[in-house]
């Protein structure tokens, strides 16, 4: 399927099928280019709540400057349905349904047998893998992830991950589809949690080592990060998602890369007295019920934290090497590292990491530019030294976190101070 020569849609039928969180800002996204959508949900309740989502965006779209016809156009490019009758003439699907792999295989069976064979298929999945989606069709060659950030019709990034089986066309077709939509979308190869949210992921844990240390406080943490590249802090970022998803996404980066992705035992602490963040109206913050701001330091977190030095006392092995003063560089070295990692791997192109790491989060700088200015060699060393003293502590899991990345020492073999 091409787009035309200016690279604009042109009456091109693009389907979402959920439209809760994701589904209703990616069916947003699209209809503000001009694309017609079609919206599928399970059944007309979810349906009609979708729309409420979908309407919700809009309405907050114009108070930043949208007009009321604008506002409407867009609306009138979205149609909903609750099955998949519509679907033989759409170019693209984006199934943004629940994250469940038995969910996702009943709707690609019934997708692969109700498109058009030139259809492609996408996932907006966060974990599962896109090898696998593909394996319930008969046309993996045509199915791709097209992970989407929340919200969708305003963050600028789209990771494209091929599966096994994925052809280059599927490949190039969804990124100019990305493009062509006002998006950065950077191709980025299948493996957990893809390439931001994993590099996020080692950032967010060492955050929560750091606090249960007590080396800062959980504003001087969030503080020292915004100051530093970040447009908002872990501790406040955590609150917003809550700290089950924190668990859960921590628990299967563990599972998939081991122990420097170790998790947190404040998080577990955390689920367990339900201080989840601002849906429980306290996590690290304390949040006002009704307005949902923030109040100061949550007074429940700290017999939690207690708690969870008592069950990881090795965290108390980073006040050998990190403070109050080196803190942002220290929480941003673990990402750093694992940006690395992820350059070994090849899961992108280096010169799209740090573009994808600043769209997906907002940085104001990305990881190999802090590394090539805090300089290669000093990276190295601290990652070594870091990693020397937990083994000769005896904190063995927190040596695995330093330990540097093979890549990174070759750069710094090599004679290189920085990485472009
Ligand atoms: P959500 O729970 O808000 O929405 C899922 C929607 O899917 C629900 O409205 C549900 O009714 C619908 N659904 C379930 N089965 C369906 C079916 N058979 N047909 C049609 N609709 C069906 O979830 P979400 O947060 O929007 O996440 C959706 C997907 O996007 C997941 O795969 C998730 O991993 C991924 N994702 C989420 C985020 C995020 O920040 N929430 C970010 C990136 C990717």
């Amino acid at each position: 399927m091409e787009l035309s020569e200016n690279n604009q849609p042109a009456s091109a039928l693009i389907a979402v099928v959920g439209a809760g969180t994701m589904g209703a800002s990616i069916a947003v996204a699209f209809a503000q280019s001009g694309y017609q959508v079609l919206v599928k949900e399970a059944n007309d309740d979810f349906l009609k709540k979708g729309f409420e989502n979908i309407d919700r965006l809009l309405a907050g779209r114009r108070k930043k400057g949208l007009s009321e016809e604008e506002s409407a156009e867009i609306r009138a490019r979205i149609a909903g349905a609750t099955d998949y009758e519509g679907f033989a003439d759409v170019e693209l699907v984006i199934e943004a349904a629940s994250e469940n792999i038995e969910i996702k295989k009943a709707i690609f069976t019934e997708l692969d047998e109700w498109c058009n064979v030139d259809a492609v298929l996408a996932s907006n999945t966060s974990s599962l893998s896109i090898s696998q989606i593909g394996s319930f069709t008969r046309r993996a060659d045509k199915v791709v992830g097209m992970h989407f950030f929340n919200p969708a019709h305003i963050m600028k990034l789209v990771e494209v991950i091929p599966g096994l089986e994925t052809s280059h066309e599927t490949v190039r077709y969804a990124l100019e589809l990305a493009t062509s939509i006002g998006k950065l979308a950077v191709r980025v190869e299948e493996c957990a949690s893809f390439l931001v949210n994993r590099l996020l992921g080692r950032y967010m844990n060492e955050s929560l080592f750091a606090l249960t240390a007590g080396i800062a406080t959980v504003e001087e943490i969030d503080k020292a990060v915004s100051d530093y590249v970040m447009p908002i802090g872990p501790l406040a970022l955590r609150d917003m998602n809550g700290a089950d998803i924190g668990l859960a996404v921590a628990s299967y980066n563990y599972n998939e890369y081991g122990p420097r992705f170790a998790v947190p035992a404040l998080l577990s602490e955390m689920v367990e007295a339900s201080v989840l963040g601002q849906k429980t109206g306290g996590g690290f913050y304390a949040y006002d019920k009704e307005t949902r701001k923030r109040a100061g330091v949550n007074p429940a977190l700290e017999p939690l934290l207690t708690k969870a030095l008592a069950k990881d006392p090795t965290c108390e092995v980073l006040k050998e090497f990190c403070n109050k003063e080196n803190l942002a560089e220290s929480l941003f070295l673990s990402m750093i590292n694992e940006a690395f990692l992820a350059l070994q791997e090849r899961i992108c192109m280096p010169e799209d990491l740090d573009p994808a790491l600043m769209a997906g989060l907002g940085m104001r700088s990305g990881p190999l530019e802090l590394a090539s200015s805090i300089g290669l060699p000093v990276c190295l060393a601290e990652l070594e030294r870091r990693s020397t003293i937990c083994a000769d502590k005896g904190a063995f899991s927190a040596a695995e976190r330093f330990r540097p990345a093979p890549l990174l020492k070759r750069f710094v073999w090599a004679g290189r101070s920085s990485v472009f």
